[in-house]
């Protein structure tokens, strides 16, 4: 409700965004659409309980995000919400597998269940013969593939993704997006950020931005 982000450099502000009113439900499966440095990723911040608004109420899951504590919070960041970042974020010291297995030791799951969970969603990924290759092994459509099975893996409530498909070809992506849409009929909510209106089509709902300010746009 009436988040407001701005930054602050050099004594000048930069409102990045502007007054944005938004519901997302549970199971929903929208995409947000809108130029480079119109504010999708520090929305996705937001969602996503990484960084806070400059005023204005993020409700998630009926609590108010302002009042939740530090252990809350990453009870929330680590259990509800995966996260497939721009940038991958991979651990460059870490093979495929060990990434993928990294989010459920947090999650607290045994070993052996982390490993089959992690070779089984690295299969699904199409990256069965690369378990072992570290990233910089990896091409950039294959390290994005490792950081979506590693955001999925601990089977998230909420699933934010910032341009999933940005590194892969048409026929990786056209895949990435039939994992979403099993994701989704499986009452999980995803919140996918695109620059390619053919992605947002695989959406049910979307959003545009431009310059901070928020609206609805057609799904064609
Ligand atoms: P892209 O499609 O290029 O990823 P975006 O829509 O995700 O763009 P944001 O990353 O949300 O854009 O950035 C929105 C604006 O906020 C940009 O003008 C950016 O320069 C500015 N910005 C983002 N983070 C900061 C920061 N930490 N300090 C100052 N300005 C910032
Ligand atoms: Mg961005």
């Amino acid at each position: 409700q009436d988040i407001v982000k701005c930054y602050y450099l050099d004594a000048e502000e930069l409102v990045v965004l502007n007054n944005v009113n938004l519901k997302i439900n549970e199971g929903e499966f929208v995409s947000i659409l809108g130029p480079s440095g119109s504010g999708k990723s520090t929305l996705m911040n937001i969602i996503g309980c990484l960084d806070v608004p400059t005023s204005g109420k993020y409700i998630l899951a009926n609590n108010n995000v302002e009042d939740l504590n530090e252990k809350e919070l990453a009870r929330i960041r680590n259990r509800e919400i995966g996260f497939v970042f721009q940038s991958f974020q991979l651990l460059l010291r870490l093979t495929a597998l060990k990434n993928v297995e990294l989010p459920m030791i947090y999650a607290g799951v045994s070993p052996a269940e982390r490993h089959k969970r992690a070779v089984a969603i690295l299969e699904r990924v199409g990256l069965a013969e690369k378990l072992n290759n570290y990233p910089n092994q990896l091409s950039g459509g294959q390290q994005q593939r490792v950081a979506i099975a590693r955001s999925v893996v601990t089977e998230p409530t909420i699933l934010l993704a910032d341009e999933p498909t940005g590194a892969l070809d048409q026929k990786t992506g056209q895949q990435i997006m039939q994992l979403f849409k099993e994701l989704n009929a499986e009452g999980r909510t995803i919140i996918m950020i695109t620059h390619d209106t053919n992605i947002a089509k695989h959406s049910k709902r979307i959003l545009n931005i431009l310059d901070g300010r928020l609206s609805e746009g057609a799904v064609n």
